[in-house]
């Protein structure tokens, strides 16, 4: 990079990887590290190490956690008759905001999406189809964006889950806002569109 010290130009290529971060945006973010106190620095590198030391893939239900099973999972006082499929972790955290809902989850990693080479067999499907064997499992909630991606998504899982006569298949109610990630929608929404979910498929 033109014009940087080594340390420097690495930094701010390093900032560049970041989503949302355009080429400004990664030389405000680099100087306003060189300039932030030592600790600062020590605290935000301890940070980004244990995510990866200290962070794993929940074994039932694919939520990236501190540990495996993960709290819900884990919670013998959860409704083990419902399975609400996400697409990511930070799904899960805006329904579990709710507090309302008692039931498991199960998250996909994605959705499918052509365009950005994301097919079927990155998410995970082989997991939730090994769950469902267990038949106290009765209700399968598709809580997948409502977005082009998340609504194709619905649609396979449904037709992938179609051989289990003892499941009855749900999508949850879209007061959400159209191509709205339940991550950004505010609890009354997310707590309604789950409340008013409907037979799907
Ligand atoms: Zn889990």
């Amino acid at each position: 990079m033109d014009g940087f010290a080594e340390p420097i130009a690495r930094l701010i290529e390093q900032f560049g990887r970041l989503p949302g971060i355009g080429p400004k945006s990664a030389q405000r973010l680099a100087f306003h590290m060189i300039s932030a106190p030592e600790e600062q620095i020590r605290e935000l590198t301890q940070a980004l190490i244990q995510i990866k030391r200290d962070l794993v893939h929940c074994d039932t239900c694919c939520v990236i956690s501190d540990r495996s099973p993960c709290e819900v999972c884990g919670d013998g006082t959860r409704d083990h008759s419902m399975i609400c499929v996400v697409q990511d972790t930070r799904d899960v955290l805006a329904l579990e905001r709710m507090n309302t809902y008692r039931g498991l989850y199960h998250v996909l990693g994605g959705a499918i999406s052509p365009m950005e080479g994301v097919g079927p067999d990155q998410l995970h499907l082989r997991e939730l189809l090994h769950r469902l064997r267990d038949e106290r499992v009765h209700e399968l909630i598709l809580a997948t964006s409502a977005t082009v991606e998340g609504e194709a998504t619905a649609l396979y899982v449904a037709r992938l889950v179609r051989e289990f006569d003892h499941l009855d298949i749900t999508r949850i109610a879209h007061g959400l806002p159209m191509g709205g990630d339940l991550e950004y929608a505010d609890e009354r929404t997310l707590s309604r569109a789950l409340e008013f979910r409907r037979p799907f498929a």
